[in-house]
């Protein structure tokens, strides 16, 4: 089992939210009352406040050098649309993807917006492929959305491969483009309003593995939000450190959707010419 991770990038700034939407206002309103209920740390709290005073809220930098010092090739997944409290410009993202590309290690993807209106979401991959450059990327949408046409609809589109919705399941195709159901996501696996251990973290991570590993997939797909590589998000930047390190220590080893791709294709041929 071949592990392919990737990041959601859904905000980047404090600024981006003031007169677009109501993130950080419910957010505060939200941290108040975790705290009082004793659902997160008072100083995951005064984390979370520092990063709104701050103006940061990504955290890619850190999460790259992590992953490289990990042998993690991520993708990340940038938007050029705004909703559902995504509220960055494309103008944003521009410098984060020269970052991430430049150090010829990282892998850039799109984060949908659009899922079920075609000229819109065509707009978005030309956005992104006027701002990249590059002209062979996948999409995972924000939020996982989705309707029974939006594979099909991203297919003609042209994308190399989408990995929005959530299963156990061994990747396929739909046309040319490949389909990795995202096998993993940090606020899926793991609750961000009640406090654990680092032993229940732990043993939580290894019961989902064991899940996962018993479907004897090729590859499978994992999402963590590189926002809450943060301590002001410790469930899930616990989480995300320990599966890192329970993968590797049960002997598995990461590949990025173009190394994964060129597998599948590869296998594909092998088992044509053995059908002939
Ligand atoms: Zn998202």
């Amino acid at each position: 089992m071949k592990v392919i991770v990737s990041h959601d990038v859904d905000h980047l700034s404090t600024s981006e939210h003031l007169l677009k939407d109501f993130y950080i206002l419910k957010s505060l309103v939200r941290n108040t009352a975790y705290l009082v209920t004793n659902r997160i740390n008072l100083s995951e709290y005064l984390q979370r406040l520092r990063e709104f005073a701050t103006n940061k809220l990504n955290y890619i930098e850190e999460l790259s050098n992590f992953n490289k010092a990990n042998g993690v090739n991520a993708t990340f997944f940038f938007a050029t649309a705004n909703g559902l409290s995504l509220s960055y410009k494309k103008s944003q993202i521009k410098n984060w993807i020269e970052y991430l590309l430049n150090s010829d290690y990282f892998s850039v993807g799109i984060h949908g917006i659009s899922f079920n209106d075609f000229s819109l979401m065509k707009k978005e991959k030309d956005d992104f492929e006027e701002i990249t450059g590059i002209h062979n990327f996948g999409i995972r949408m924000h939020y996982l959305r989705g309707d029974n046409r939006t594979l099909e609809m991203l297919s003609r589109l042209d994308y190399l491969f989408d990995s929005t919705f959530y299963s156990i399941k061994q990747p396929y195709q739909i046309g040319n483009m490949w389909v990795f159901p995202l096998t993993m996501m940090d606020v899926y696996q793991i609750s961000g309003k009640k406090k654990y251990t680092n032993n229940e973290i732990k043993k939580l991570i290894i019961n989902q593995l064991e899940e996962v590993e018993n479907a004897n997939l090729s590859h499978i797909s994992i999402n963590f939000h590189d926002r809450y590589f943060s301590t002001g998000h410790r469930n899930y930047y616990r989480w995300y450190k320990y599966l890192i390190e329970i993968l590797k220590s049960r002997g598995h080893s990461f590949v990025n959707y173009n190394e994964a791709i060129a597998d599948l294709n590869r296998k594909n041929e092998e088992n044509r010419k053995h059908n002939q």
